[in-house]
């Protein structure tokens, strides 16, 4: 399929920030999905959307096996982007705290705590905007302590600089996460203190470093369907697309620009996941935030459109998660696995990400 401009936004309320509306350039998708595609797979009818996915899913990957990722704020708050989802950005006034970086022995006992609780692997997440190099020192110590335990790591630290992606590879990082969002046309409704290709060239020095990349977005923005194709059209056509692709559901955070959004149809969210998987087959397609609002009918049929991955614990950063008991009792109902073992093959083998917030 040939690459194509974006049609107009179907109708739908539309509730747009107007933080900033400066002509970005767009990057208009290069690879075999175009938007137009991927706006006819969100559209089909639920039950035959559902019934492709689920057939996808079970060519590439074994039914009933989830991924179980931890995620850690070993810094929180205080950040100076002005993300419109985020309670960690300094200028919205959300009740976060602003801490440091924490110490390598807090964070060993967080990591050992989630793989006692079976998590295979642990992502650390940051807020900054970019860290500096001495920032990058501090986590690369971190990873080490991590790996230590036996757990592959990922990290969300905001924008990398090529040297920076290269020396966390040396420290041993497995996967970085790094979100686009949402489609290039909608990004400067949600954030100003960035450009989309800022996003993009971080994702590329992730790439050239050798990291495994987890890079998603977010949906309940008040974004329109075409613009939750052209975020999936932006993934699909990465190349390669991300090992690992976290679909978040929009936490409405008051304080946030974002908290007043309209919530997305769960129906329409289950769809973005179905279409995720049928567009990056050997991705780990993971279920992320925003499951709390979710209830166990519709996580379930996540799973089915093939999700196979959550985040597991009890916080997202700062916003909550369903509590590890109750992940243990869907799982069990839903007779799904969680996967307990750490593989990472080229076939998308696995991966960790921050959901929702940083990245
Ligand atoms: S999402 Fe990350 S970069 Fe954006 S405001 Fe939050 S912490 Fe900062």
């Amino acid at each position: 399929m040939s690459s194509t401009t974006l049609a107009a936004p179907a109708a739908q309320p539309v509730q747009p920030l107007h933080l900033h509306r400066r002509a970005t350039p767009v990057p208009a998708p290069q690879g075999p999905w175009t938007v137009n595609a991927i706006q006819a797979l969100l559209d089909k009818p639920l039950m035959d959307l559902l019934f492709e996915a689920q057939t996808v899913h079970r060519q590439h990957w074994p039914a009933g096996d989830i991924e179980l990722a931890t995620l850690l704020s070993v810094k929180t708050g205080g950040c100076p982007e002005n993300c419109g989802y985020c309670p960690q950005a300094a200028e919205f006034d959300t009740g976060v705290k602003a801490d440091k970086l924490m110490e390598v022995d807090e964070v060993v006992r967080a990591a050992q705590a989630a793989k006692d609780a079976g998590a295979t692997r642990f992502c650390m997440g940051a807020a900054w905007r970019a860290p500096k190099d001495r920032d990058i020192e501090k986590v690369s110590a971190l990873i080490g302590a991590v790996k230590g335990l036996g757990l592959q790591t990922c990290a969300t630290l905001g924008m990398l600089e090529s040297h920076q992606a290269q020396a966390l590879k040396d420290a041993g990082l497995d996967y970085y996460n790094h979100n686009l969002d949402t489609a290039p046309e909608y990004y400067t409704d949600v954030v100003s203190t960035r450009a989309y290709q800022d996003r993009l060239d971080t994702l590329q020095h992730v790439r050239s470093a050798g990291i495994s990349v987890c890079c998603g977005g977010i949906v309940g923005m008040g974004e329109a369907p075409v613009h939750r194709a052209g975020l999936i059209a932006q993934l699909a056509n990465l190349q390669p697309y991300p090992e690992s692709v976290p679909i978040n559901s929009l936490v409405r955070v008051p304080g946030t620009p974002l908290a007043d959004s309209e919530p997305i149809d769960p129906l329409d969210f289950v769809r973005m996941i179905a279409v995720a998987r049928i567009t990056m087959p050997k991705a780990r397609v993971r279920l992320s935030a925003g499951r709390q609002q979710m209830g166990e009918a519709v996580q379930a049929l996540c799973f089915l459109a093939g999700a196979n991955s959550i985040f597991y614990g009890d916080k997202l950063l700062v916003t909550g998660n369903p509590d590890v008991e109750a992940d243990v009792q869907l799982l069990a109902k839903l007779g799904l696995n969680g996967h307990r073992t750490t593989t990472t093959t080229s076939e998308g083998g696995a991966v960790e990400s921050a959901a929702g917030a940083c990245g």
